[in-house]
């Protein structure tokens, strides 16, 4: 007689899928936000971004000082994308022997804040209504005393890396909606991180949310176009079909 096999043996697409099915059993359906970082242009990684997405809602993360109108125009045929404000200008301003951070305690406050508030107009001015007012600290870092100043510029929400806790505080003036599975290995070289972790990542949250121990926040994929290996774009390219054909998924977006 064939073993019954349990979620918590399974690995990859088969605890992904085993996952997904018990979201279904219970009649909730697990929710998807999707973060792409760094895009100020249209180049053929963005391009190819967009055409893999197609219909599915995806959340561009501009850096506001090197957008360009060319990317406002382009995204014109895309109605499936949204623009978030990422930093600044991506600049990093922690000393060498400390993490990367644009919005980290290196700067006054009042300095950062006029960082935020030149970023909001230009990502405002040149994306309207496609601008959703959410800010993602490149490098997904920043001090703790930004938070309470971003609803003075006009943010409603913010986004770093990491499933936020049940018991984090009940969200404010600004709302935390973290992306959770980032597919690069940034320090092994720069390249996909592998199918089995990746997926590891989005089962652990969606199980996580699914018993509470995490915020039942839409689980997070994060993807930087500008660095993808062909591993990279087959993966979100399988991951995209697996979650359209499953019934108990949807994809999230920011609002206006
Ligand atoms: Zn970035």
């Amino acid at each position: 007689m064939p073993q019954i096999q349990h979620a918590a043996d399974l690995t990859g697409w088969d605890a992904f899928h085993a996952e997904l099915d018990a979201w279904k059993k219970r009649g909730r359906i697990a929710t998807f936000w999707w973060r792409d970082d760094d895009a100020t242009r249209m180049t053929p990684a963005l391009t190819r971004l967009l055409d893999i997405a197609d219909e599915t809602p995806i959340s561009l993360a501009v850096i506001p000082h090197d957008a360009t109108a060319e990317l406002a125009d382009a995204l014109n045929t895309r109605p499936h994308a949204t623009v978030l404000q990422h930093g600044f200008a991506h600049l990093n301003h922690a000393p060498s022997d400390e993490k990367k951070a644009e919005f980290g305690a290196h700067r006054t406050p009042d300095a950062m804040r006029l960082d935020l508030i030149a970023g909001f107009k230009r990502i405002g001015d040149l994306f309207g209504a496609r601008f959703r007012p959410m800010f993602v600290p490149p490098w997904n870092r920043m001090t703790n005393s930004l938070v309470p100043r971003l609803a003075s510029v006009g943010f409603r929400a913010y986004s770093t890396y990491g499933a936020t806790p049940a018991n984090a505080a009940p969200p404010t003036a600004v709302t935390q909606i973290n992306a959770r599975a980032d597919i690069i290995n940034w320090r092994g070289g720069r390249r996909f991180l592998g199918e089995t972790a990746s997926l590891e990542l989005l089962t652990t949250h969606l199980s996580q949310r699914r018993q509470g121990s995490a915020a039942d926040q839409p689980t997070g994929l994060l993807t930087h176009h500008a660095d993808h290996d062909d591993a990279c774009w087959r993966f979100i390219e399988t991951l995209l079909r697996v979650i359209k054909k499953h019934p108990a998924t949807a994809w999230w977006a920011p609002t206006a």
